[in-house]
């Protein structure tokens, strides 16, 4: 079979995405290959295909024992064999499938590092013919990557010992440069093809907000997303108890996740999480990794993360499926004391010299700077994202929340200059809420304490709201009109351009978003959106929709896997458009292969045929 074929026959899809070719030639050619691109590209298919054609075994080396057992039940379940290696194993059970795979009953088998260099392991690999080893999340062997592993250095040693060395391929989703270079290198890549991919997901949307009630404008955003799964990030396992209650008793079907909870609570609320049991996840940042789900339909951070690096890995598990999705961060002051807090607290620093420890920790808050800086920028978010990591982006998306607000550009002066006034004036000892107060005029104990009631520039202006206040202050921040210290204190500095400034020298213009009724903006906001996986569909579509996620999720039931293995929220989408009759209509959506198509495709087709004459509501199962 050709890759056209093995793509559209196995996996249902009738092309190659951006990247995916040149891996799987240059994989078939014999050559070490690098693959970099961003989540839910499709890295998977780039060694899975090329594993249908070689002779022999792929080996495919990954770090989670809960991401095999997703990928080998999605190839499964396409009809292709596949096994995982790992300690969730009984040793009889380990035992049998490495019998199975000595007769060559497996192309691709997914194997824990741990294993490689194991006895029992070795045995079967030294007599087998392994044609590739394919490394997933290749970063783990890098010290400079977030997650290095160091069992992930036993990958060498184990392709050294085998009698003729196999293809390598690697794969990741981080792309530092210097990560890149310690890929090459550990895992001894000769000349390898390195491909990089854009890092941009166009089917995100990206919002920041400040709410004054995170709680109601979270509930707002859910309200919209209805039946949809979503992860809700939190920055604390205090904060995840909070609002996973709370949505709990306001109706939603949530579950939590955290590191305070046993191994078993977690287990079985990731289940429910997987099994759209309970499809919505209440999380710190320990829940995430290797979670495959593709119909993730919304990430939001109800917390600011610590850095840009964590905020577009966790952000970047909502749409994987490739259909639009959205990724709302809701911004609080308090977010910068509590990751300030963790910064100063780390406890894996502890083992550190202090030399080290300090770069360390300064690495630390200047990548907390920028991502405060991605809350208070009113330029396109997207943008930001895409220049945090080295690449240039435009500056207009068209699908976040700045580019879809109407800004104006307004004069500020005057209110910097005040601003940069009465920090000079209080000899810069103070932090933003004091200042803040002090010229809107507060009549505070700690005010009247500190003696700020008698600066010259009290209350000079107090009929500006304070938000607008913090929103000017935000942005002489990001310009370097001032500075804060790099301390848990974060008192305010002045600059040398706040010289200028204080001088009458300098203009200050700043984009601020145009006032507008609220009406006009929900509609802006729902046009300009890409709309929710099914948001774009017309009402019949939209009932079709959920006919056929309610038989998805009856398969699903039988068959025990998660409702995405069986066919993606994509392919459902795909199904209500082109409304397929027949066989051959329905191999043409997408996502639907002939091996899923012999198992499902009638039970599918029955329900897009019986679509009118079902009254609304009445499901096909
Ligand atoms: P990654 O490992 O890069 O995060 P995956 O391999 O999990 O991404 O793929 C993400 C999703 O994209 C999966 O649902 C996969 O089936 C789908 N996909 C991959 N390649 C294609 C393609 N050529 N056409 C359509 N969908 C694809
Ligand atoms: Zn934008």
């Amino acid at each position: 079979m050709t890759k056209e074929e093995i793509l559209r026959q196995y996996f249902g899809y009738s092309q190659f995405r951006q990247g995916q070719e040149t891996l799987i030639d240059s994989i078939l050619a014999g050559k070490d290959t690098l693959g970099i691109m961003p989540t839910g590209a499709g890295k998977s298919i780039c060694y899975q295909v090329p594993a249908l054609m070689m002779d022999g075994i792929t080996l495919v080396i990954s770090p989670l024992i809960s991401l095999m057992k997703d990928q080998v039940g999605a190839l499964n379940a396409a009809g292709i064999h596949a096994a995982y290696l790992n300690s969730s194993l009984t040793p009889g059970q380990y035992m049998k499938a490495l019998n199975f795979a000595r007769q060559g009953r497996y192309p691709i088998i997914y194997v824990a590092p741990e294993r490689l260099m194991t006895d029992a392991f070795l045995d079967f690999a030294l007599n087998a013919r392994i044609s590739m080893v394919a490394v997933d999340e290749a970063h783990c062997v890098s010290q400079w990557g977030q997650d290095f592993r160091p069992s992930y250095l036993k990958i060498v040693e184990f392709i050294d010992q085998l009698k003729t060395r196999p293809v390598v391929s690697a794969f990741t989703a981080t792309a530092t440069s210097q990560v890149r270079e310690d890929i090459v290198r550990i895992l001894k890549l000769r000349e390898p093809t390195v491909l990089t991919t854009g890092f941009d997901r166009s089917n995100l949307y990206f919002a920041v907000k400040s709410p004054k009630d995170r709680y109601a404008s979270m509930v707002n955003d859910l309200e919209r997303h209805r039946g949809e799964s979503g992860i809700i990030y939190c920055l604390t396992r205090k904060t995840v108890e909070e609002v996973c209650g709370k949505l709990i008793q306001d109706g939603f079907p949530a579950t939590r996740y955290h590191a305070g909870l046993s191994d078993e609570e977690r287990r079985r609320n990731q289940d429910d999480f997987i099994y759209d049991r309970s499809p919505i996840m209440v999380a710190t940042n320990a829940f995430g990794m290797g979670i495959d789900k593709s119909n993730v339909r919304y990430v939001i951070h109800y917390n600011m993360p610590k850095d840009m690096e964590s905020y577009y890995q966790e952000a970047g598990r909502a749409g994987r499926d490739g259909e639009p999705a959205e990724c709302i961060l809701i911004y609080g002051g308090q977010d910068v004391v509590t990751n300030q807090m963790f910064i100063e607290h780390n406890q894996e620093n502890d083992a550190l010299d202090p030399e080290t420890r300090a770069i360390v920790m300064e690495q630390d808050r200047e990548r907390l700077k920028k991502m405060t800086y991605y809350c208070f920028t009113n330029d396109c978010l997207r943008d930001y994202i895409l220049r945090y990591f080295g690449e240039y982006g435009s500056n207009y998306c068209g699908n976040c929340s700045n580019c879809l607000t109407q800004f104006e550009t307004v004069d500020v002066t005057e209110l910097a200059k005040g601003i940069a006034g009465c920090v000079e004036s209080s000899r810069q000892r103070y932090g933003i809420n004091v200042i803040i107060d002090t010229i809107h005029g507060a009549n505070t104990a700690k005010i009247r304490g500190y003696r700020m009631d008698e600066n010259p520039h009290y209350g000079e202006l107090a009929k500006v709201p304070t938000y607008k206040l913090r929103q000017v202050f935000n942005h002489l921040l990001m310009e370097g009109y001032l500075s804060l210290t790099n301390d848990e204190f974060a008192i305010v500095k002045l600059t040398e351009k706040s010289k200028g400034l204080l001088d009458g020298e300098e203009t200050v213009l700043m984009k601020m978003a145009k006032e507008q009724e609220p009406a006009a903006k929900a509609q802006k906001m729902r046009k300009g959106r890409a709309g929710a996986a099914a948001g774009e569909m017309g009402e019949g579509e939209q009932s079709l929709f959920e006919r056929l996620r309610a038989l998805r999720t009856q398969i699903a039931r039988e068959e025990k896997v998660p409702p995405y293995i069986v066919f993606s929220d994509k392919t459902l989408v795909d199904m209500c458009m082109k409304k397929p009759r027949t066989r051959e209509e329905m191999l043409a959506v997408s996502g639907v292969g002939k091996f899923k198509y012999g198992k499902y495709g009638e039970r599918f087709l029955e329900c897009v045929r019986g679509a009118k004459a079902y009254p609304q509501g009445a499901l096909c199962l």
